[in-house]
């Protein structure tokens, strides 16, 4: 059988690109797939019975030159020097030879990623960037200037917040690994999904433990609460340190839709 990995290393050697350039050209092409599909569907109003966050003026033509500048300029040099350290996108063992992992790998390196996405995430999100210090020198109110309702503002940020909280959140947790080619590639890619759905505004499945779109739309109206990265996240840091929306926010126990709560559908504007 084909090993995902087999076909990564067969485009490293077709195109001659290191394995961090591969697997950021993977990423970059799912994450502007993903935004131009979300886009669309704002644009065409298919799905608004679903699109719990509508605050956002700026569109998709604003704030896309910032994301490229934070994708080409930070992110990318950011995996190769990974690559060219030896820390990440090593795919090879002691005898030189390809890595090509098992299932059970994939699932291990899958919840560390998870956990340990959640302990860099939060750590640089609650106690640098939103310190009384740091929201305005470290430019997270950039960020903060959206609203959760546009996908593409998922990495709509200054560079000294992605690095805080796409860079670091991400590459430090995957070089405590010795993952296969497929893996690192898979990671990123699907990686952003979360990020991106959780900015949308749209909230399709929200009972759905894990997949509620609630948490980082609350933190983005409220500031104080909710300091995981939601979807796609384990957010056991908000659990330990009590900040989930649900803790500082008792009223709002249980509640997994704004629309759950009619004086948050008139502070969204979605009476
Ligand atoms: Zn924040
Ligand atoms: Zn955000």
């Amino acid at each position: 059988m084909v090993h995902v990995s087999d076909q990564v290393v067969y485009l490293m050697e077709t195109t001659g690109l290191p394995l961090s350039v591969i697997c950021f050209l993977g990423h970059l092409f799912v994450f502007h797939l993903g935004c131009f599909l979300f886009e669309v569907m704002d644009q065409s109003g298919w799905l608004l019975d679903y699109k719990e966050f509508r605050g956002d003026q700026r569109r998709y033509w604003a704030l896309l030159p910032q994301v490229c500048f934070n994708q080409f300029f930070i992110l990318l040099p950011s995996m190769y020097l990974c690559e060219k350290l030896g820390v990440a996108f090593d795919s090879i063992d002691s005898r030189q030879q390809q890595l090509r992992q098992t299932i059970w790998h994939y699932l291990f390196y899958a919840v560390w990623m998870t956990i340990g996405h959640d302990i860099f995430f939060y750590l640089g999100h609650r106690f640098l960037l939103h310190s009384s210090w740091g929201y305005q020198l470290l430019q997270h109110d950039l960020h903060h200037s959206t609203k959760a309702s546009i996908a593409l503002s998922s990495m709509y940020m200054a560079p000294s917040d992605y690095v805080l909280e796409i860079c670091v959140p991400y590459l430090v947790p995957l070089c405590m690994l010795k993952a296969d080619a497929a893996f690192h590639f898979v990671a990123i890619a699907l990686g952003s999904l979360g990020g991106m759905y959780e900015h949308s505004g749209y909230n399709f499945c929200p009972y759905f433990p894990g997949l509620s779109t609630m948490a980082h739309g609350m933190h983005h109206t409220r500031y104080n609460c909710s300091f995981s990265d939601g979807v796609g996240s384990s957010n056991l840091m908000d659990g330990l340190f009590r900040t989930s929306y649900e803790c500082v926010y008792p009223k709002w126990s249980g509640k997994k839709s704004i629309r759950e709560s009619k004086d948050a559908q008139c502070t969204y504007g979605l009476n």
